[in-house]
């Protein structure tokens, strides 16, 4: 049955207030127990300039998770501007359902040792995309929202190709040893991950095209830019964010994130997915 989804919104925003329950409950002691003070003193002061305000552990969560995660100030000001309840309510709704789709896997934070998982389907290569190899895994529900993209991109007459997608652990050790055969230490590292390290791993990942910059140039490039996370398709290695991510610029990969998240990192971290699911990272480890 399908839920509504201000209700599943609504459930979610009382399941994230609920973090907070002990500290306005804590806050509930301590106005009764000034009360109480105020009362045995004698004193005029009123509770609610002792009060601690309703908000204050969203505040701290939240200041202390855009600290942690390096959002840009401007970024974190939007969030603090928009209030509690409509950025909550919004992350809640981003998180929820399979914690691999926001899960932050980059150079310093690994996969789960040995993680492999447990749906990958073998993408077909008579579907509206087609396949650089004919032994292309990913996870159901990225290969099935491949299918929904590369089928509203044929409708405008253009055609997407996957050349890469689900890399096992031991396989994404071929393939870093061979980059670092080929260019040296320095280059593998701007333009591949180490074993364990690579969202190819997650089996939500898809390098796309020529997998070289002229891919950029091209319809599907330009098309997969544009339209890609209305179909839940962000891409993680954006121009001029090489400090931050760890990669240079690859127009080629997309990592799929469910269409909810990839709103979310338009909305909030202008489309930028290294800095959402860092913020996610550190919002959940925040203490
Ligand atoms: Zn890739």
């Amino acid at each position: 049955m399908a839920i509504n989804p201000r209700i599943r919104g609504m459930a979610a925003l009382a399941a994230f207030a609920a973090l907070f329950c002990s500290c306005e409950r804590g806050a509930a002691e301590r106005r009764s127990l000034a009360q109480a003070e105020g009362a045995a003193l004698g004193s005029s002061i009123s509770p609610s300039r002792s009060e601690t305000p309703k908000t204050s552990a969203y505040t701290r969560q939240l200041e202390a998770a855009l600290r942690d995660a390096e959002i840009p100030e401007d970024m974190g000001d939007r969030i603090k501007a928009a209030g509690e309840e409509a950025f909550l309510t919004e992350l809640a709704l981003a998180m929820e359902g399979d914690p691999f789709l926001w899960r932050l896997v980059d150079k310093k934070h690994p996969l789960p040792d040995g993680y492999e998982p447990d749906d990958l389907v073998t993408l077909d290569d008579g579907a509206s995309y087609r396949v650089g190899r004919a032994d292309l895994r990913l996870r159901r529900p990225a290969a099935e929202a491949l299918e929904r993209m590369a089928s509203a991109a044929r409708a405008e007459g253009i055609t997407l190709v996957a050349s890469s997608a689900y890399r096992s652990f031991d396989y994404q050790t071929q393939v870093y040893a061979r980059n670092v055969r080929e260019s040296g230490q320095e280059t593998a590292d701007r333009e591949s991950s180490r074993q364990g390290h690579s969202q190819h791993q997650l089996g939500l990942a898809v390098d796309f095209g020529s997998i070289t910059d002229a891919f950029a140039g091209t319809a599907a490039g330009r098309w997969i830019l544009v339209n890609g996370p209305k179909y839940g398709w962000s891409l993680s290695f954006p121009d001029g964010y090489e400090h931050l991510t760890g990669y240079r610029w690859e127009s080629w990969h997309y990592r799929y994130t469910g269409t909810v998240l990839a709103a979310f990192i338009d909305k909030w971290f202008g489309g930028i997915q290294q800095y959402a699911l860092q913020f996610i990272y550190a919002w959940q480890n925040s203490p």
